[in-house]
């Protein structure tokens, strides 16, 4: 594949993510997993890290953001799924089966779990629990999609949500509202390295069509029209603050209640590309299945209240698939599946030991400080087409070699990816022993790391031999 066309799924393939629809020999590189067949993404050696790295740090995050971090079983008693309307409205799209003559179901949404939630909780602790209520999980989900229209990370039939509900008071949803942007942007600036401007981004804010209330649009024209209000003072800001496009669309909001939705506009080889990326969704239905309104008026006293879903990137699985794509395969730092690879080159020479030695201590010194770090031994001779090799297909985040002059003058040569320009660059790393040498390469992570600590706080490590990737 080395220099051929590759399409996001067999970047997402590098990485044991993706599922090959069709026929095709399903393993892209054999190291890497197994075909699963039933279009639901593996993460296994690759993907592993990454999926762990990405829902610690969002976990992290929303937790720093005032949410309480949850997560909830993937299967529940269809009970659940009446009073919430998906066995009426949703049924085909949900896998059901029977336990001992019971009906369950696979979870479909998150949301009927997160209200759960709450209302166990205020049954416990009344009044005391604070409003807005935020509660976020990085969910699992599946549903039914026909195998014709199964393809690579883009249409799966389990994904990953990161997924938030949040109960508000009427007269707090606009900050409320606009709060779920600025996590938005943070997220995508500061741990994918996405520009968030008027150039890259879209909104788009689908309201009813007021003619079909009571038909194709539930809820009363009081409720639509404060939540439609909320959204599109949002929405202004936003286009006020960053000179955003707001597309206002009527007719094209879900039943259940108005949204915003953000495109991301990138560019790729020429051509402009539009990514589905979070939204924001008012909700009239799910309140009033589960006495949401009551309760709260019970409580709080508080007449006006809104139940929003809201997602950042929405699915991770299909943002992961456009992703890779843009960065031709490329993960930031914090994400990569090979974060250093380690190369000895040796030169048959006296100097071999010397050079063994150190690349080796280096290499574990990464692993013990919590890196994932691939290891491999080069010849001069053969050191082009391993860098090839290595590029093309495992594409580590900082490559270090060491050879005789390394050894000798002491000082690493280091080529660190620059995500953003998509190409390497090069750093000398001065040392008069293995442990300095670490220590330095881990100066270098701390850089690298540096947006993801100020989103998250400390950066997860995963430490990994990954070297059979090399
Ligand atoms: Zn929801």
């Amino acid at each position: 594949m080395a220099g051929g066309e590759k399409t996001h799924i067999d970047y997402a393939y590098d990485l044991d993510l993706a599922v090959k629809p069709d026929s095709r020999v399903p393993v892209f590189n054999r190291e890497f997993g197994t075909f699963t067949g039933a279009g639901v993404p593996l993460f296994s050696l690759g993907g592993g890290p990454l999926r762990y790295a990405i829902s610690e740090m969002l976990a992290k995050f929303h937790a720093r953001r005032g949410y309480y971090v949850v997560e909830t079983p993937i299967i529940a008693s269809t009970e659940l799924f009446k009073v919430s309307g998906h066995i009426e409205f949703y049924r085909e799209n949900m896998y059901l089966f029977d336990i001992e003559g019971h009906e369950f179901a696979v979870k479909p949404m998150n949301c009927p779990y997160h209200i759960l939630i709450f209302l166990n909780e205020l049954a416990k602790y009344r009044s005391k629990l604070p409003l807005p209520f935020k509660v976020f999980e990085f969910g699992r989900v599946h549903r039914y999609e026909p195998s014709g229209s199964i393809y690579g990370l883009l249409r799966v039939r389990g994904f990953t949500q990161d997924d938030a509900h949040i109960i508000t008071p009427g007269d707090a949803a606009v900050d409320t509202v606009y709060r779920v942007f600025e996590e938005m942007r943070m997220v995508l600036e500061k741990l994918f390295g996405l520009e968030v401007s008027g150039e890259t981004l879209k909104v788009r804010l689908s309201m009813a069509d007021m003619a079909l209330l009571g038909k194709e649009f539930m809820g009363t024209r009081e409720e639509w029209e404060g939540a439609e209000e909320v959204l599109a003072e949002v929405a202004s800001r936003i286009q006020s603050d960053l000179g955003v496009e707001v597309l206002r669309l009527e007719g094209e909001a879900a039943f259940y209640g108005p949204k915003l939705d953000f495109i991301m506009i990138v560019e790729e080889s020429g051509i402009r590309r539009e990514w589905q990326m979070g939204t924001i969704q008012f909700d009239f239905n799910l309140p009033r299945r589960f006495r949401l309104y009551d309760v709260v008026e019970e409580n709080y006293g508080i007449g006006e209240v809104y139940i929003i879903h809201r997602a950042l990137l929405g699915s991770i699985e299909r943002f992961l698939g456009a992703y890779l794509e843009h960065r031709k395969g490329r993960l930031p730092f914090s994400l990569a599946p090979i974060q250093f690879g380690v190369v000895a080159i040796k030169t048959g020479g006296k100097a071999d030991r010397d050079i063994e030695e150190l690349s080796r201590s280096i290499a574990e010194g990464l692993r013990a400080a919590g890196f994932r770090v691939a290891y491999k031994e080069s010849t001069k001779t053969r050191l082009s087409s391993d860098v090839r090799f290595v590029e093309s297909t495992a594409k580590p985040y900082v490559m270090v070699y060491v050879g005789e002059r390394e050894v000798t003058e002491g000082r690493l040569d280091v080529r660190p990816y620059n995500l953003l320009e998509m190409r390497r660059e090069r750093e000398l790393v001065e040392f008069r022993s293995p442990r300095e040498a670490v220590e330095g390469l881990e100066r270098l992570a701390s850089r690298l790391e540096a947006s993801v600590v100020e989103l998250a706080g400390q950066a997860p490590r995963i430490p990994g031999d990954y070297s059979h990737m090399l």
